[in-house]
């Protein structure tokens, strides 16, 4: 192992390891959110021509470089992201196999890739399903009863203990949180300056709902059955019933107008000038709490409190930048995930700094 060749041809093959698995990923954060099976149709396809993508089109990294990120049978092109996660995974495949003993690198390996999943889906879907976040609990108490060096000890019952311990602390602390944020976001009010132009317009299952220069998708808004939008209007007018001063209340599929209920599937367009706004809000999902969860599992119950602290300051920077570039005024629904698994790999890599630097705060 100490043979510089050795050395660099184990580095090239987790490299190439990771690409590859980068590419089953990008299949699973296809697939997963709409539900069709992995393996069937078995082989990749392209999302635009649902033309099967024969073997040699479908190299992890050097496809889509060599077709320039378009299908070779349509043109359409392929999203960046295929790429990403391809490279993604393969940098940090070949960062954990440098960096640690290999027990516990593929461990690791099977952490990040759950890690880059439900990155991904959520911030596409704003969720993170099931499969993800109680499949990476699973993972990682089974991978912490094989390699118990995972939570620290050599004893495998001990390992799976702090595992599963590591998990709920992730959970109830993030639901604390939760919780906490309903009672002070639960609901957000938005006065508008001016009197500001709306429009609501139909499109395919859902509609674009656009209000001054933010536009976002009308589902972006809705999290459960019984969250309601008010808005507040001058005027306005729902496809061609013109209405003056009124307050639309709406659900995700219905809108009530001065004691009318109109039901959203039969209204193609709504436009006029709001005053006032009230969005339901809810700062995170539920998926985040298992998604901690899975965190907590794989890596214990310090990295749950740390990817917390980093993904929040994180995410808080990442508010903070938006809104001075003026590109988001308000949002109705953040993805935390990311910000999460930022902070888990961040863990993963320097944690022992962390700690060490901590322990000199507190005995200089
Ligand atoms: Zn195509």
């Amino acid at each position: 192992m100490h043979d510089p060749t050795y050395k660099f041809l184990f580095g090239a093959f987790a490299f190439v390891l990771g690409a590859a698995v980068g590419s089953f990923l990008n299949v699973c954060i296809y697939r997963w959110p709409v539900d069709l099976s992995i393996n069937r149709p078995r082989r990749s396809f392209c999302p635009s021509c649902k033309q099967p993508i024969p073997w040699h089109q479908n190299l992890p990294l050097v496809s889509w470089i060599w077709l320039q990120g378009r299908c070779a049978n349509c043109g359409a092109k392929i999203s960046f992201r295929y790429f990403a996660v391809e490279l993604v995974t393969a940098v940090l495949f070949l960062a954990i196999w440098e960096v640690f003993p290999w027990q516990v690198a593929i461990a690791y390996w099977i952490f990040v890739s759950f890690l880059i999943i439900g990155t991904f889906i959520d911030f596409e879907h704003f969720i993170i399903p099931d499969r993800v976040t109680i499949g990476g609990v699973i993972a990682g108490v089974v991978c912490s009863v094989a390699v118990p060096a995972l939570m620290g000890t050599d004893s495998r019952l001990a390992a799976g203990l702090r595992a599963l311990l590591a998990a709920a602390l992730g959970y109830v602390i993030l639901m604390i949180v939760l919780e906490a944020g309903k009672i002070a976001f639960g609901r957000k009010r938005i006065r508008f300056d001016r009197p500001t132009p709306f429009t609501w317009t139909k499109r395919d299952d859902d509609a674009d709902f656009a209000v001054g220069n933010e536009e976002s998708m009308w589902s972006d808004y809705f999290a459960r059955e019984k969250d309601r939008l008010l808005l507040q209007c001058d005027e306005v007018t729902i496809d061609h019933h013109a209405y003056g001063n009124v307050t639309l209340d709406f659900r995700y599929d219905r809108v009530t107008a001065e004691g009318h209920v109109i039901m959203l599937d039969d209204v193609t367009h709504i436009s006029g000038v709001a005053r006032e706004l009230v969005i339901p809000r809810e700062a995170m999902g539920r998926g985040d709490l298992k998604f901690l969860a899975a965190i907590g599992a794989f890596l214990g119950w310090r990295a749950v409190l740390f990817s917390l602290f980093a993904g929040s300051f994180l995410g808080s920077i990442v508010g903070l930048i938006t809104l001075v570039v003026g590109k988001r005024v308000w949002s109705a629904k953040l993805p935390f995930g990311p910000y999460l698994a930022f902070g888990a790999v961040t863990w993963l890599f320097f944690g022992e700094f962390f700690l060490h630097w901590y322990g000199t705060l507190l005995s200089p």
